[in-house]
């Protein structure tokens, strides 16, 4: 069943889908249109956005009412405004050639005589948003008491928008003996309760990986700047040692640079994307279910086929163009019954968009920060001390214990434990105390967040003032205001942060008193506005600065650490050559030895 004409359509619509170009039905068509057609029961069907699922009820639907009877044989319902004229469109452009069709669009928003006088001219099918529908049907505008179909279409949504009772309201309306078509891009509880209470044991059709609405995967986003996605990568592999994770790039281009870019920095990486031939491709992904490789840096199309059950951390290093292509992703990770981490990587200009994911997956993200030098420092520190904890001792050694102990004679325990981890803790020590905070505030502007880097002085100071977004401010309107009114230069106020009735912002001391002079008894708009000097002295980052300078961070500007490089100690240079030291080694040899266990030994 490959084509459309196998699935029973009639020449009508196979001349229309012709004529769409359509040439092959995709997936829940292919499921859908028979069944639909050679049965009159309840359906309830599960499928991503974008997977065809219009033409999946709408072929049937057309298929089965008669255009020549002006009565409402069909309801669609579906969640917005936009949707609903978007399949109105769909279903016009499918029946063209079904003479004498009428397919109506009723939503909110525009004139109910307009859409109520085209119903009355003899609509077989009203595409229609809860809302107005509800509206209409108690105005008495339609009547859908013998209607044949009722379709939910985005069911999860419409519930997720609170239509649950309008639903309900609408469907009372209906005669009994219909069939109810669901569909719906997951099957929360809500939607569940309404197959179960206005369906007749419904059929079900799923189409793609049934994983993707799983629970346990956490989502997490990280705001850094734009150029410094590739540290805030680095960084968050270096903080979990042992992950094992495929990385996300929006671009061939992109995935290939940052691979390479992540081998040369010493990490196990590799690419995986369409410009690669099939047999390299292959020993990719073989080296990636071998847990040779610890990074899989890939293309979401290069990605689709990957089940590989135990990846820990799914990373986007780049958001998709297709909000929707998120769910793919992260249902990379969190299989098999693991959990898994499904983290972004943002910048400022693509944080918005972290909203509108969590409305498509439904869930929360969690913001983080991009962990400091000292906590990743911390964390290798301690995953190498449970490694050699756990570590079998290898008798080949033995033979070279008497040199090895002759040399360490006056060294005691403790001093032996701690020249040993340094071997370790200096190389990211040193690679570490350079690093900058990359983490960019919500509220705050890239100048401003540059500006706290610059050291940790109080110099400047911190100001309450009380209007905010409320009054139409947010940092950029905020900013210009306070320059425009005090009469200052485009630096001279910084780390303006708004919040909703008031904001802050500072400016170097020197400026306080004039500050302070022009806002007293000052009205703007007709209020009195009103700033004092906070004793919020700039919000969590300069804390976090403060954390930095105690560990011996100087809080070094932008650049210290973008081209890593080992420095030369002595224990970099002489281990240089275990370089390809590598995961390849350690699960071959089924142990995990010092020398083996880090993966990444190579320059930073
Ligand atoms: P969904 O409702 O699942 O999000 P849509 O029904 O809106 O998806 O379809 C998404 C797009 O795919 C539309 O532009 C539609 O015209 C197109 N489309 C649907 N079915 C096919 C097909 N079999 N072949 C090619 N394009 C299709
Ligand atoms: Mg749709």
């Amino acid at each position: 069943m490959n084509t459309f004409q196998d699935l029973g359509l009639n020449n009508d619509l196979l001349q229309a889908i012709t004529d769409l170009g359509f040439t092959k039905p995709s997936e829940v068509q292919q499921k859908a249109i028979p069944l639909l057609i050679e049965s009159e029961g309840d359906l309830v069907a599960l499928a991503q956005t974008g997977t065809g699922k219009t033409a999946a009820f709408g072929f049937p639907m057309l298929q089965k009412i008669d255009v020549n009877s002006r009565t409402t044989q069909g309801l669609i319902l579906s969640p917005t405004r936009e949707l609903c004229l978007q399949i109105t469109n769909e279903m016009k452009l499918y029946g063209k050639y079904c003479n004498g069709l009428n397919v109506v669009a009723v939503y909110g928003g525009s004139s109910i005589t307009d859409q109520a006088r085209e119903v009355k001219r003899g609509a077989q099918i009203i595409v229609a948003t809860p809302g107005r529908m509800k509206d209409m049907i108690s105005r008495r505008l339609v009547d859908i008491s013998k209607i044949e179909y009722a379709v939910l279409d985005e069911a999860d949504e419409m519930l997720n928008m609170g239509f649950k009772e309008d639903i309900t309201d609408i469907l009372s309306h209906t005669p009994t003996d219909k069939s109810t078509w669901l569909f719906s891009a997951t099957m929360p509880k809500e939607v569940a309760s309404i197959a179960k209470n206005f369906m007749h044991q419904p059929q079900e059709i799923t189409v793609g990986n049934k994983n993707e609405s799983t629970s346990n995967v956490s989502h997490e986003y990280y705001l850094v700047n734009a150029r410094d996605r590739y540290q805030a990568l680095k960084r968050l592999a270096d903080a979990n040692p042992d992950i094992f994770s495929v990385v996300f790039c929006r671009t061939k281009r992109d995935t290939q640079k940052v691979a390479e870019q992540l081998i040369e920095d010493g990490y196990n990486a590799g690419a995986l994307h369409g410009d690669l031939s099939q047999n390299q491709r292959d020993l990719v992904m073989n080296a990636f279910r071998k847990n040779q490789i610890q990074m899989l840096v890939a293309t979401d199309v290069a990605a689709r086929g990957i089940d590989v059950d135990d990846v820990t951390h799914v990373i986007n290093y780049q958001l998709p163009d297709e909000i929707e292509t998120y769910t793919h992703r992260s249902g990379r990770t969190g299989r098999a019954g693991k959990t898994g981490v499904s983290m972004v990587i943002v910048s400022k200009s693509e944080v918005r968009k972290i909203k509108s994911i969590e409305r498509i997956i439904k869930k929360d993200f969690v913001k983080k920060d991009i962990p400091n030098g000292m906590e990743i420092c911390e964390v290798q520190l301690m995953s190498l001390a449970n490694k050699i904890h756990n570590t079998e001792i290898n008798h080949e050694i033995d033979k070279y214990l008497t040199n090895i102990n002759e040399m360490f004679e006056d060294t005691t325990k403790d001093e032996l434990i701690k020249k040993f981890f340094s071997v370790e803790f200096t190389r990211f020590f040193n690679y570490y105390q350079k690093a900058k905070n990359l983490n960019v505030s919500e509220s705050t502007g890239d100048r401003e967040s540059q500006r706290d880097y610059k050291g940790g002085k109080n110099d400047s100071t911190r100001y309450f003032i009380n209007v905010g977004n409320k009054d139409g401010f947010d940092w950029m309107k905020l900013k210009d205001f306070l320059k425009d009114q005090l009469d200052l230069g485009r630096d001279d106020v910084f780390k303006v942060e708004t919040k909703d009735s008031f904001s802050f912002f500072n400016t170097e001391n020197e400026l306080r008193e004039k500050v302070l002079a022009h806002f007293t008894d000052f009205k703007h708009d007709g209020r009195f506005v009103n700033v004092e000097v906070s004793e919020n002295r700039g919000g969590g980052r300069r804390n976090d600065q403060k954390r930095g300078d105690r560990n011996g961070f100087k809080g070094r500007r932008s650049g210290s650490d973008s081209r890593p490089r080992r420095s030369n100690s002595d224990f970099n240079s002489k281990s240089s050559d275990s370089r390809k030291s590598s995961r390849r080694s350690e699960s071959n040899s089924g142990n995990s030895n010092f020398a083996q266990s880090r993966p990444r030994r190579s320059r930073r």
